[in-house]
C-alpha cells in the first residue's frame, strides 16, 4: 500500500484528512502546530503520527522533506491553510512536485491522481490530472470524519527550523468569534456608512441566533470588525445555514469564503451588483430602509411567542 502524509494542522481538521487519505493508501499523520499539542485527541485513528515540536512553518518544511527523504510518499494532503500553504508550496517548488489547494475530490488513477477544484465562487469546477507524488490540500467538509479505530504510535521529530530566528510573539487580539461554527452569519459590507451604523447588523443577527461577519474593507481596513470575522479568500471560509449579504458587492474574493452557506441572501441598492447572481433570495433596497423593518418584524415575532 503506498504511504500518504497527511499533514494535520489542528486535531478538527484530521479526521476528515484521514478518511481522504484511507481510500487512498495508508495515511502517516505529520502533527504540526496545534494538533502537536493535542496529541491524544490524534491519536486514536491507529495511524503512526510524526509529532512536530513547533508552528512554525518554517519547520513544517523541513519536516515534510526529511519525512518524504526517508519515506517516499506517493501523496501528502493536508487543510488549505496559510501556514501549511506556506510551508508545503516552498517544499514543491523545490522538489518539482505539484501542488493544488481547495481541491474538493481526489481519485487515484496509479501513477496519476485526478482531483476537482471550484473557481469564480465555485462557479467552475476544473477537473484535472497530475502525476504522483503530488501535493494536494483540501477544502473542509467534503467528506465525514473517519473513525477512530486503534492507538497511534508518536514519534517526535527534531527539526531546526533553518536560519529563521523567531524575534519576538505578539499574540493577534481575537473576539473569540466563531463564525465557522454559526448556522446563521450576518455579513457587512461598504454599504454601511459607518461603524456605528454596524448595531443594526447585530441587531438583526441577535434577534435570528445568528453572528456578525465581513468583508476585508470592513474587517481589515476599517478595523470596525475584529480579524476573525473577516469573511473570504484571505479570511475565514464558512458555510452557514444561512448567510445574509448586506452592502456586499459580491466580489469573488468575498464570495469564495461563502459559496458553501445553504441559503445566501443579498440586500443591495443596486440591482445589477454581482452579488444577486450568486443569491437564492435578493432584495434590492437601500439597508437603512430594509434592516429597521426586518428588525422590527422579528421583534414583532418574538413579542407574539
Ligand atoms: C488578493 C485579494 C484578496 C482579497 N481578499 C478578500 C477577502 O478575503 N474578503 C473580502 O471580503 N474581500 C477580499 N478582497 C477584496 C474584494 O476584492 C472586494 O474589494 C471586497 O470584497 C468588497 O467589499 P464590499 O462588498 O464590502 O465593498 P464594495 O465592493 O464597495 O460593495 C459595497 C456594496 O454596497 C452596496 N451599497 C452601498 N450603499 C448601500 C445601501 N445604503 N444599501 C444597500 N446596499 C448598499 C453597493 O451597491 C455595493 O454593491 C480581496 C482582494 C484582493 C485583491
Amino acid at each position: 500500500m503506498q504511504n500518504i502524509i497527511v499533514v494535520s494542522q489542528k486535531p478538527s481538521d484530521l479526521g476528515e484528512l484521514i478518511a481522504i487519505a484511507r481510500r487512498l493508501g495508508e495515511p502517516l499523520i505529520l502533527a504540526f502546530q496545534e494538533s502537536a499539542v493535542s496529541i491524544n485527541e490524534i491519536t486514536g485513528y491507529g495511524h503512526k503520527v510524526y509529532r512536530l515540536n513547533s508552528d512554525r512553518p518554517e519547520a513544517l518544511y523541513y519536516a515534510i522533506k526529511s519525512l518524504y527523504d526517508s519515506l517516499k510518499p506517493k501523496l501528502i494532503i493536508g487543510p488549505t491553510t496559510k501556514n501549511v500553504k506556506d510551508a508545503l508550496s516552498l517544499f514543491a517548488g523545490l522538489y518539482d512536485i505539484p501542488l493544488a489547494t481547495d481541491v474538493s475530490s481526489i481519485e487515484d488513477r496509479g501513477d496519476e491522481v485526478i482531483y476537482k477544484r471550484g473557481f469564480l465562487s465555485e462557479r467552475v469546477i476544473m477537473t484535472a490530472s497530475v502525476r504522483k507524488p503530488a501535493i494536494l490540500l483540501v477544502k473542509p467538509k467534503i467528506v465525514s470524519p473517519a473513525e477512530k479505530i486503534g492507538k497511534s504510535d508518536v514519534i517526535d521529530l527534531e527539526v531546526t527550523a533553518g536560519d529563521v530566528k523567531l524575534l519576538e510573539r505578539k499574540p493577534k487580539v481575537l473576539s473569540g468569534i466563531k463564525l465557522e461554527d454559526a448556522d446563521i452569519v450576518v455579513g457587512v459590507g461598504r454599504g454601511f456608512k459607518s461603524r456605528e451604523d454596524l448595531k443594526l447588523a447585530l441587531e438583526l443577527a441577535n434577534l435570528l441566533g445568528g453572528q456578525v461577519g465581513g468583508t476585508r474593507p470592513i474587517a481589515a481596513d476599517y478595523k470596525w470588525l475584529p480579524e476573525d470575522a473577516w469573511i473570504g479568500i484571505s479570511g475565514k471560509r464558512i458555510a452557514p445555514k444561512l448567510y445574509i449579504a448586506i452592502g456586499i458587492s459580491g466580489a469573488p474574493q468575498h464570495m469564495s469564503g461563502v459559496s458553501d452557506s445553504k441559503i445566501i441572501v443579498a440586500i443591495n441598492k443596486d440591482k445589477s451588483a454581482p452579488i444577486f447572481k450568486l443569491s437564492d433570495y435578493g432584495i434590492v433596497n437601500d439597508l437603512y430602509k430594509v434592516l429597521p423593518i426586518l428588525i422590527s418584524r422579528l421583534k414583532a415575532r418574538a413579542s407574539q411567542k
